[in-house]
C-alpha cells in the first residue's frame, strides 16, 4: 500500500465532494470524529445567524418567527431517518446522562415485578453511573443492577430482567453488538431494551423500528457534528407512548406550557421527555449539521468507513516499526463501528506526539490509541499521511518527551 493507491482510492470515491462541505484546517488529519465531529459550514453560517440575527435582532420574538420553540421536534425528525424510526418517535433533547436517566426510570415503571437491569461492565461509564444512581434513589428493592461481560449477555437474559441498557458500539473497542438479535432475545423474556447509539447515530446504517427497539438515546456531537456539548436525542417506540412516564416532568413537556397551570399534566407522546427551555443556540449548529446528511446512503457510508479502514490496516501491518500496535478492535470489519482502536504501551505519550505532528486522535484508557474514522471528511490520503507520521513519531522516539507524558484533563 502507498500514496498512489491513496490517491487512487480518493479519486474513485462517491463521497470525495462532501468533504468541501466541512471545515477542514489545512495541514491537519482530524481522526477524532467519533468525540467531536468537525465542523460544518452550514452550521459556521447558522451560529451567526442565530447570535447576531436571530437573537441580537429579533430577541424574545424569535421563538416564534425563527421556530425556536420547535428545534427539539424539528432535529428529532431530521435524525429519525439515520438511525431507521418512522416519524414522531425521536425528539432532540438533554445529553445522553439525562435521557437515559429518564428512560431508565420510565422503562423500569413499565416492567411491575421485575427489577433487575442488565448491562455490560464495559458500557460507557455515564451508562453505569446513571444506573447506579437510578439504583440509590430507587433502593434495592426496587432496581437492581446486573454487569455481564459482552460474551455473558445473551446468557444472563431471562425473565427477570426488567431492562436490558446497551451501548451499541462499544466505546474503546468499536465491537458492534448485533442489535436485532439481542432486541428479540431480551422480547423473548420480556424485558425492555435501551440502546445507547452515542458511537452509531450517523456512522453505521441502524434500523430501531425495523428490530423492534423500544427505547434508545444518542449523541448530538459526535459523528452528527452537532459540536461541543451539542444536545442529545431519545426514541421511544410509538406502541409505548402510551405508557411513558418519565420522572423529569418539566415545563417544556407539559401539554400547554403557556397556560402556566399548577398542576403537570404530559404532553403526547414523544414530546413528554422534553424537561427545560431548549438550548437554542447548540440546537441551531446541530440542525443545520444535520443537512449533511440529507442525501447520504449510510450504506455507503459504512462501505467506505470499512474501506478507509482496511487501508489504515493494511498500513499498520506493512511497518515493523508499528508492530507494538495491537488492534483491539474487531477483525472483521462487518463487527467494527467507525473507530479503529490499538493497544500500545505508550499510547498517551504518542497520542501527544501524533498531535504535534498535526494528526489528531484519541487516548482510552488504559493504553489505546483510537482513530475516528468519518467517511464524510476524511480521505484516503489523510490515511496514509496519518500512518507515515505515526511512523516517525515512533521510530524518532518523540513521544519520549516528558511533556508527553503529563495527563491532561481532557483525554
Ligand atoms: C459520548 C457518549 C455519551 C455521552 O453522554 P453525554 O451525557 O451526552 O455527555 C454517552 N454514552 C456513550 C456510549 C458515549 O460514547
Amino acid at each position: 500500500m502507498n500514496k498512489s493507491q491513496a490517491q487512487q482510492l480518493d479519486l474513485n470515491d462517491p463521497l470525495a465532494e462532501k468533504r468541501a462541505e466541512f471545515c477542514l484546517n489545512p495541514g491537519q488529519i482530524y481522526l477524532d470524529g467519533n468525540s467531536l465531529g468537525l465542523l460544518t459550514k452550514a452550521s459556521r453560517l447558522r451560529a451567526k445567524e442565530v447570535t447576531v440575527d436571530q437573537w441580537g435582532e429579533g430577541l424574545i420574538t424569535s421563538w416564534n418567527t425563527h421556530h425556536w420553540i420547535d428545534l427539539p421536534v424539528k432535529i428529532g425528525e431530521k435524525i429519525a431517518p439515520l438511525i431507521g424510526a418512522e416519524p414522531g418517535q425521536v425528539i432532540c433533547t438533554d445529553s445522553v446522562s439525562v435521557n437515559l436517566f429518564k428512560l431508565l426510570a420510565c422503562a423500569l415503571a413499565m416492567q411491575p415485578g421485575r427489577i433487575k437491569v442488565l448491562s455490560q461492565t464495559d458500557n460507557f461509564p455515564t451508562d453505569l453511573y446513571i444506573t447506579q444512581g437510578i439504583n440509590a434513589l430507587l433502593g434495592e428493592n426496587r432496581c437492581q443492577i446486573l454487569l455481564v461481560e459482552d460474551e455473558d449477555i445473551a446468557d444472563a437474559i431471562d425473565e427477570s430482567v426488567a431492562v436490558l441498557l446497551l451501548t451499541q458500539v462499544n466505546f474503546r473497542s468499536g465491537k458492534v453488538h448485533d442489535m436485532r438479535q439481542i432486541t428479540e432475545l431480551a422480547h423473548q423474556s420480556g424485558a425492555l431494551v435501551i440502546w445507547d447509539l452515542a458511537h452509531s447515530a450517523g456512522a453505521i446504517p441502524v434500523s430501531l423500528d425495523c428490530c423492534e427497539v423500544d427505547f434508545a438515546v444518542g449523541c448530538g456531537y459526535k459523528f452528527l457534528n452537532g459540536g461541543p456539548g451539542a444536545p442529545a436525542f431519545i426514541y421511544a417506540a410509538k406502541r409505548h407512548h402510551q405508557q411513558i412516564q418519565q420522572p423529569l416532568q418539566g415545563w417544556m413537556g407539559h401539554r400547554s406550557p403557556f397556560e402556566f397551570s399548577p398542576t403537570y399534566r404530559p404532553a403526547e407522546g414523544i414530546q413528554s421527555f422534553l424537561v427545560g427551555t431548549p438550548p437554542v443556540i447548540s440546537m441551531s449548529i446541530l440542525d443545520a449539521a444535520l443537512d449533511v446528511f440529507q442525501d447520504i446512503d449510510l450504506c455507503q457510508l459504512q462501505e467506505k468507513s470499512k474501506a478507509l479502514s482496511e487501508f489504515f490496516i493494511g498500513l499498520i501491518t506493512q511497518y515493523a516499526q508499528l508492530s507494538e500496535f495491537v488492534m483491539a478492535s474487531p477483525e472483521q470489519s462487518e463487527e467494527r463501528g467507525s473507530q479503529l482502536s490499538f493497544h500500545h504501551p505508550d499510547a498517551y505519550a504518542i497520542c501527544q506526539a501524533l498531535i504535534d505532528e498535526g494528526v489528531i486522535a484519541d487516548f482510552r484508557a488504559p493504553d489505546i490509541l483510537r482513530f475516528g474514522i468519518t467517511p464524510l471528511y476524511t480521505s484516503f490520503c489523510d490515511i496514509w499521511v496519518a500512518v507515515e507520521r505515526l511512523v516517525r513519531v515512533v521510530e524518532q522516539g518523540s513521544y519520549r518527551r516528558p511533556e508527553y507524558q503529563i495527563k491532561a484533563r481532557v483525554t
